[in-house]
């Protein structure tokens, strides 16, 4: 059976998300209301404006439901939906769902270099062979990792930065993987779906 992988449909990217999601193959659909959640296996919170999210969740009564799903589904935060996602938010201090363990700083590389195109690297050091490759990364007024918990793994870097990393259940990366034509980031996410937990 293919996985059930949803989109948080409140505001952003999520129907990007949706198409890279439905070209791998997974069966996916638009969450707006937290009942949804138990129709899935994986959600991908998109990128957009976290204080416009914040308030749409509180709108919609999302806060604990996606903090239930975190306990049997697997989460993906790009961008915004890493800063959603984190135990703490910089730049300045603001409300998160705390599913993973970083300290996240909001629009970190400043108005010169507010969106831009890049390439970086990923590397799991936990696989066998230690897998590299060179992965495209849009980056849109894009956040920093500041902090890596315990039992947080780097997963990507662009030049010093991590910018992609997870723990078992949650994903996140600072870039926008469903801008450029490279399905890599989300086809790992599907992986992580079939991992033992
Ligand atoms: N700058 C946005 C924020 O702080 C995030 C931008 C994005 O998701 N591309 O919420």
């Amino acid at each position: 059976m293919s996985v059930r992988v949803g989109a948080l449909a409140l505001q952003g990217d999520f129907d990007a998300h949706l198409r890279v999601m439905a070209e791998l193959g997974a069966q996916t659909s638009a969450i707006r209301k937290p009942e949804q959640l138990r129709q899935i296996d994986a959600l991908v919170i998109p990128g957009g404006e976290s204080t416009t999210l914040i308030k749409l969740m509180d709108a919609y009564d999302f806060w604990e439901p996606l903090r239930e799903f975190t306990t049997r589904g697997r989460v993906f935060g790009t961008c915004a939906g890493l800063i959603l996602v984190a135990s703490e938010v910089i730049n300045p201090a603001q409300r998160s769902l705390g599913l993973l363990d970083v300290t996240v700083e909001r629009n970190s590389y400043g108005r010169q270099r507010e969106s831009f195109e890049s390439a970086g690297q990923f590397i799991d050091r936990n696989s066998d062979e230690s897998k590299t490759r060179e992965i495209p990364m849009v980056f849109i007024r894009a956040p920093r990792i500041q902090r890596l918990g315990e039992g947080v793994r780097a997963l990507a870097t662009h030049g010093e930065d991590t910018v992609m990393a997870r723990s078992d259940h949650v994903l996140v990366a600072t870039f926008h993987p469903e801008l450029s034509h490279d399905p890599f980031v989300h086809q790992y996410f599907l992986s992580m779906v079939d991992e033992p937990l």
